[in-house]
């Protein structure tokens, strides 16, 4: 097997230091790369500070140019990169191509934005005494971003901190998940056929520790983080002066509102819930995991959720018609699996699912799980949902924001005024009413409060996060 390479300087390179990369599903050993030794980051890091005057001079046209041939380069080799993504995360391949479509999308959208980012104008003559004078302001780059990302969308997350910082001529140093750097490093191939100028772009697998040295190198000002609540806000005390955004996990609810009440309303809420408390084995930071259900709905709603999960097929994550795959490790489902015995043990009924084999737990669902159980509280990164009854919609809306996180929540309802309602109590980063909270679009600001993070991504908003305006005044006009 091939040792893959990574990139440090835009250049291919490798050391002793070798990863093994294995399927979730079975273990086998599915590709190799390496990790970059101390000196390899000292000339990666090195070159972005070197490179970022030279890349916030970078003409639109060469930023979208090499944006635009990510995209289409993406679209090319979509098949490829899908099956790398089910071998090294485990997703199954259904969900793979959805997450390829959705980064050729993230890189052609960034290069329109590339093309459209600009500045403004500003009158001062507004005072008197400012008469003849205008503002000139102008986003700047605040100097090269580290961007740090998680194991459950190998491709995407990665995207999300590349597209933006390459869309405003900022250099990154990626280090992607150590379970899944394949991917990430198939990326940089790419990226490594663009003129970018050298030093523009580096991808690292380090281990963690090198990791946090990346964290504290002053050369890298802006840290874009993904990943757990305890690394990220770890991140952020260690460096406190830093621009660090923190896209952090979540407990997401969807809240079935008493006007909800169609059959073809329920069989829609039941469909949608039931796929996407368990796409990525449930392994999404705004997958379903909390549903609360009006009373007078609660009989006619969750035999159709019920009978919606059971629908779902679980297994070899290679196969096209399967839904739901492994999760990252046998551990980390051995985790699942010890928190719903927790929540039977005080209480709780597994209405369909709850067994393990090996990596993979069946998609389960929860009546009756009691109040601490960390089903309900934790961020469970599994496919379990708890479902519980609320009295009406008040109480729903009270239930979702009884959360140490606050992501995104899902509010089916018909009703404009429960829909306000919503926006302006939740407290969350984004209200999608009529489905499910699982919905991301790379024109929306997308983060958390509370537990879930700091900070917002999604293109714009990260190209605002990695830039900074500067005003200059032009006097005597
Ligand atoms: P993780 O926090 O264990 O790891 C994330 C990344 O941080 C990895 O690359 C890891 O190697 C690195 N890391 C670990 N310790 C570090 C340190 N001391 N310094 C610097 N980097 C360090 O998370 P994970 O298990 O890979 O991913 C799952 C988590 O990610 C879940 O909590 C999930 O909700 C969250 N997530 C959030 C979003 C979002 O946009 N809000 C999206 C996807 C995943």
């Amino acid at each position: 097997m091939q040792t893959t390479p990574f990139f440090v300087a835009g250049q291919k390179s490798t050391s002793d230091d070798v990863v093994e990369v294995r399927h979730p599903y079975d273990g086998r050993a599915v590709g190799r790369t390496a990790n970059a030794t101390p000196e390899q980051v000292e000339r990666a890091v090195a070159a972005a500070s070197a490179v970022a005057a030279e890349a916030a001079a970078l003409p639109a046209a060469a930023r979208a140019a090499a944006l635009d041939h990510v995209s289409r380069r993406l679209a090319e080799r979509a098949d490829e990169v899908a099956r790398l993504i089910t071998a090294e995360n485990g997703k199954p391949l259904k969900w793979a191509r959805v997450e390829v479509t959705r980064g050729i999308s993230t890189f052609r959208w960034a290069a329109e934005e590339a093309r459209r980012f600009s500045g403004d104008l500003q009158r001062l003559d507004t005072d008197p005494a400012a008469a003849g004078r205008i503002a000139v302001v102008r986003r700047f780059p605040r100097g090269p971003v580290l961007g740090i990302s998680p194991f459950n969308f190998p491709l995407n997350l990665v995207a999300h901190k590349v597209a933006p910082a390459l869309a405003v001529g900022a250099p990154i140093v990626v280090k992607p998940a150590p379970a899944t750097p394949l991917t990430a490093l198939l990326l940089g191939s790419i990226l490594a056929e663009t003129d970018l100028p050298p030093g523009m772009f580096s991808v690292l697998p380090v281990p963690n520790d090198r990791a946090a040295d990346l964290v504290a190198d002053p050369r890298l000002p802006v840290v874009s983080f993904t990943g757990s609540g305890p690394v990220g806000f770890g991140i952020r005390d260690q460096v406190p002066r830093k621009h660090v955004t923190l896209e952090l996990g979540g407990n997401a609810a969807a809240l079935i509102c008493g006007d909800w009440s169609s059959l073809e309303d329920l069989d829609w809420a039941a469909q949608r819930i039931a796929t996407f408390s368990n796409y990525q084995a449930g392994q999404s930071c705004i997958a379903v995991q909390r549903v609360y259900v009006h009373e007078f709905l609660e009989d006619a709603f969750v035999p159709r959720l019920v009978a919606a999960v059971e629908a779902l097929k679980t297994g070899d994550p290679s196969g096209e018609a399967v839904d739901v795959g492994p999760m990252i490790s046998e551990d980390a489902a051995k985790r699942v699996e010890s928190w719903v015995e927790e929540a039977v043990a005080g209480g709780a009924t597994v209405v369909t699912g709850g067994r393990r084999t090996g990596a993979t737990y069946l998609p389960t669902v929860l009546t009756g799980v009691p109040a601490g159980a960390k089903v309900l509280t934790e961020e469970v990164f599994g496919p379990v949902l708890a479902v519980a009854r609320v009295a009406d919609d008040a109480a729903g809306l009270a239930a979702v924001n009884d959360s140490a996180y606050g992501l995104q929540a899902g509010v089916f309802t018909h009703s404009l005024q429960t829909a306000f309602t919503a926006h302006r109590t939740l407290q969350v980063g984004g209200v999608i009413v009529g489905d499910v909270p699982s919905y991301r679009a790379d024109q929306m600001p997308y983060g958390g409060v509370k537990g879930s993070g700091a900070g917002r991504e999604g293109l714009r908003s990260a190209m605002d996060d990695y830039t900074e305006p500067r005003v200059m005044v032009l006097t005597g006009l």
